[in-house]
């Protein structure tokens, strides 16, 4: 096992050393043994925005419930700002934030309830740190006698989003924070994180979505219980070496299929209302292919060159994973 040095406790507020976790599912009919963690090493700088994107069941809340110290790995090393995951587990939970994806908050308690709850769970009080919370608070103030329960999704999150910062945590565990709420509120809810950066709060954050990846520091993209890179948004797009099309039609499903059958096309996947395609050869012959799809029952086919974005290299890597030998 790999051991931190004192530097580089300094250096990160999260280390994170090989670390693994089974789960033994039971299903009506058998037990699964559920690898949702694969040797995961990886380390967050102190004040860092870090994004861990990925699907559903990619092992987002897993990792984030051992990295809170809620959940022991099968084996591997945790080390937050400098504090041992196992043996110094209290002293983390002081000093760390968590916000779970599913609601955590009181739903019988009022808003200021609530806040008081998470404060007072801390020896700390609500007037201590407000400063913290003001910006977003203000928004729920009006709303401060209303019991949890009755919030809006983007309220909800809010608040929660309050209580794991009342106490001042030097770092912040947000799993998927913006899953199934409203684009303006998911907006917002960036824009506070870049406020609380500026606090040189260290942020860990999880989320499926895409576009909320290019907002983060560095991201590392995680499937399958494994982290297929470790990047900034921007190189991740960098590493993206091939030229890539988008192509629509009327019938997208039957286009989806008859792409994939083009000799030619080497990658083929469906986003938003687009396929996108990488091809085989370097200079491929686009009026072909539009010829073939057009013969395929496609009249009305349109083909333009496109920017790859994050989704687009998650898809090569988790394609490129798939077409390792061995795997
Ligand atoms: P994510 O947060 O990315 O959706 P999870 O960490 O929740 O991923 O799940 C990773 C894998 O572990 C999934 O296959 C999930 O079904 C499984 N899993 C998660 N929690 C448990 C549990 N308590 N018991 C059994 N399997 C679990």
């Amino acid at each position: 096992m790999i051991s931190s040095t004192e530097s580089e406790s300094v250096k990160y507020s999260v280390i994170c050393r090989s670390v693994s976790k089974r789960y033994l599912k039971n299903t009506p009919f058998e037990k699964i043994d559920v690898q949702a963690l694969k040797e995961i090493s990886f380390e967050v700088l102190c004040g860092e925005i870090f994004g861990i994107i990925g699907p559903d069941g990619a092992g987002k809340t897993t990792l984030f419930r051992i990295l809170t110290t809620l959940l022991l790995a099968d084996s591997g090393e945790v080390i937050i700002e400098g504090l041992d995951a196992v043996k110094e587990y209290k002293s983390i939970r002081n000093i760390t934030g968590y916000m779970p994806g599913r609601f955590s908050l009181y739903q019988d308690l009022s808003v200021e309830e609530n806040l008081n709850v998470f404060a007072k769970v801390f020896n700390s009080s609500v007037q201590e740190n407000y400063y913290l919370i003001e910006d977003i608070y203000r928004q729920l103030e009006p709303f401060k006698k209303r019991k949890a329960g009755q919030l809006s999704g983007g309220m909800k999150q809010k608040l929660a989003l309050c209580c794991a910062l009342i106490h001042k945590p030097k770092v912040l565990f947000l799993d998927e924070p913006t899953t199934g709420v409203d684009p303006v509120s998911r907006k917002e809810f960036w824009e506070m994180l870049e406020r609380l950066k500026k606090q040189k709060i260290t942020i860990l954050v999880s989320t499926p979505y895409m576009d909320e990846a290019a907002l983060c520091d560095r991201i590392a993209l995680i499937r399958d219980g494994r982290f297929l890179e470790i990047e900034s948004p921007g190189n991740i797009v960098k590493k993206f070496t091939h030229d890539m099309w988008k192509v629509h039609g009327e019938n997208m499903s039957k286009l989806l299929t008859d792409l994939r059958l083009y000799p030619d096309v080497r990658s083929c996947f469906s986003f938003g209302d687009s396929h996108h395609i990488t091809m085989k050869s370097r200079n491929p012959d686009i009026g072909r292919l539009r010829n073939f799809l057009i013969d395929r029952g496609h009249p009305s086919i349109e083909i333009e060159k496109g920017e790859a974005g994050i989704e687009d290299c998650f898809m090569e890597l988790t394609n490129d994973e798939r077409n390792e030998p061995g795997e």
